[in-house]
């Protein structure tokens, strides 16, 4: 165990977390050389939480982060564990009298000459991976298209070995629906920008029922995809299988139709070959799941850092998680680009903030059991951690929930803070790399982009050594650096982004579900 560690975030904090794996029993005495220099535990503390650095008074602030977490419940004594029993958690704070694009603008040193081998598509996107996508309309084709998938890639994939995989974009949504109802255009255009994912080379092919709601004509309307001409030069339409098409004599003869027209795909992919791309090109969607005390401290700040290098190299970065910022809103609003920009993140919050309440709930609805075991009393205390990853730069655009990037830069894209919600959209706004941190522990990944996994803890990175891709928990153990780390993953991400190394997540095949977001009505 050696001897007691703690870390604290800010000069002015009053508590401290304990680092030692473990934790630290009633006794245990800081060293002069650490942060909590003389303090003596009262009680047992588990790794990860906090306890006091001195006196608190019943009702006065608990700060970490340099921000109030909350008030103490009753009096704390100095050395004595704080965990959410003792903290009341403060109200949210007002969307008024916000500052606007007042921080002070950090400049951006250019950083030139990062590149990664990819696969540059007709738009002038860029793919880390070639993969062909099946788009469906409605889950009621889903078991057609695995069955057709698995046909695929065992008897026509080998045949074309340029590209990656075969998917089918499946999902819940398409039929049953309130389509016409407000907020149904957000899983709409959330499907409609997966199926122009710059994974998918720009390839789009759908397999559609007949019968139900969402049509393919208005998932994917005229002028929304690729334009792909006939050898006669006429404009080819949406390329459609349509099961109930009376073409379709029995369910081999669908199959059939579907494979036919994946040949023809997978031929054009196959055609593409790596370039090399200006890192400028990538879209890195950050994210984090099972989160612990240790996020903030280590792998959050690692993905900051790393955030602020792509930004330097031109590329675009999205942090979301609407939930896990809303209680750093005035951070957010102080480093839009311009007051505009910050009106349009407290509109996104704004919306949520009401989405919730429809609910009858607010932000306290985000934190989890394994949250609060792993130290997080609040969503407060785990807001201010999980905003690092967003870095520093200025905040260059927001996009609503299933949006497309439109700009480079640090963007604000709004989603719930689920894993796999997050994911699905972040996938929709077109990224081509995901990086997700965790602390308590998740297997995460997605089949459209590689997922990279960041461990807060030395602990579990060690105990899940062929899941998690980088270990942060070394800058609590004091072996290394956020600075250090940073670089590491920045380094990882083009080395993954070029096809010359899996993430574990991809390694394993391990896929999560796309979840849409739907907050208008089912029928
Ligand atoms: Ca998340």
């Amino acid at each position: 165990m050696g001897f007691p560690r703690s870390i604290k975030i800010h000069s002015s904090d009053n508590v401290a977390i304990v680092a030692n794996s473990g934790g630290l029993q009633k006794g245990s005495i800081f060293l002069h050389e650490d942060a909590a220099s003389g303090v003596e535990l009262q009680e047992f503390v588990p790794q990860g939480h906090k306890f006091a650095l001195e006196d608190i008074k019943q009702g006065e602030e608990i700060y970490r982060y340099n921000v109030s977490i909350g008030l103490a419940k009753k009096n704390i004594s100095k050395g004595a564990w704080i965990n959410e029993e003792v903290i009341d958690m403060p109200k949210a704070i007002s969307m008024s009298d916000l500052p606007k694009a007042t921080s002070s603008k950090n400049k951006i040193a250019p950083l030139e000459d990062y590149f990664f081998d990819g696969y540059r598509n007709p738009d002038g996107s860029a793919g880390t991976r070639n993969i062909l996508a099946i788009t469906t309309t409605v889950q009621c084709v889903s078991g057609v298209v695995d069955f057709a998938v698995e046909r695929i890639k065992s008897e026509l994939l080998p045949l074309f070995p340029n590209v990656d995989d075969v998917i089918g974009i499946e999902h819940s949504y398409g039929c049953g629906v309130a389509i016409d109802a407000k907020n149904a255009d957000v899983p709409i255009r959330t499907l409609r920008n997966i199926a122009l994912n710059p994974n998918f080379g720009g390839e789009v092919m759908v397999v559609s029922l007949g019968c139900e709601k969402l049509q393919p004509q208005r998932l994917l309307p005229k002028g929304s995809f690729p334009i792909v001409k006939e050898a006669d030069g006429s404009e080819k339409a949406l390329d459609v299988v349509c099961l109930q098409s009376e073409q379709h004599v029995g369910f081999m003869s669908m199959i059939d139709s579907i494979m036919k027209q994946a040949r023809a795909h997978l031929s054009k992919l196959n055609s593409r070959v790596r370039e090399k791309i200006p890192a400028s090109e990538l879209v890195v969607g950050v994210q984090c799941g099972g989160s612990d005390a240790f996020s903030g401290v280590t792998a959050n700040p690692v993905v900051g850092f790393a955030t602020d290098l792509l930004i330097r190299a031109g590329a675009t970065v999205m942090f979301s998680e609407v939930s896990e910022v809303r209680d750093g809103v005035d951070q957010l609003t102080a480093r839009a680009q311009t007051p505009e920009i910050a009106d349009q993140i407290v509109e996104q919050l704004n919306w949520f903030d009401d989405y919730l309440g429809q609910g009858n709930t607010d932000r306290s609805a985000n934190t989890t059991p394994g949250n609060k075991a792993g130290g997080l009393s609040n969503i407060v205390e785990k807001a201010m951690g999980s905003i690092i990853k967003s870095g520093s730069y200025p905040i260059n655009a927001v996009l609503a929930p299933g949006d497309k990037v439109k700009s480079r830069g640090l963007i604000f894209a709004a989603t719930p803070a689920s894993d796999f919600i997050c994911g699905t959209l972040q996938l929709a706004a077109g990224m081509n790399m995901h990086v997700f941190t965790t602390g308590r522990g998740t297997p995460y990944g997605l089949a459209a982009v590689p997922v990279i996994k960041v461990a807060t803890r030395t602990e579990l990175a060690k105990r899940w050594h062929d899941l998690m891709d980088l270990n942060a928990g070394e800058i609590a153990d004091g072996t290394s650096t956020i600075e250090k780390k940073g670089w590491d993953l920045f380094h990882l991400m083009l080395e993954i982004a070029s096809g010359k190394k899996k993430s574990w997540a991809e390694q394993w095949k391990l896929h999560n579900a796309l979840v849409l977001f739907n907050p208008a009505p089912v029928t």
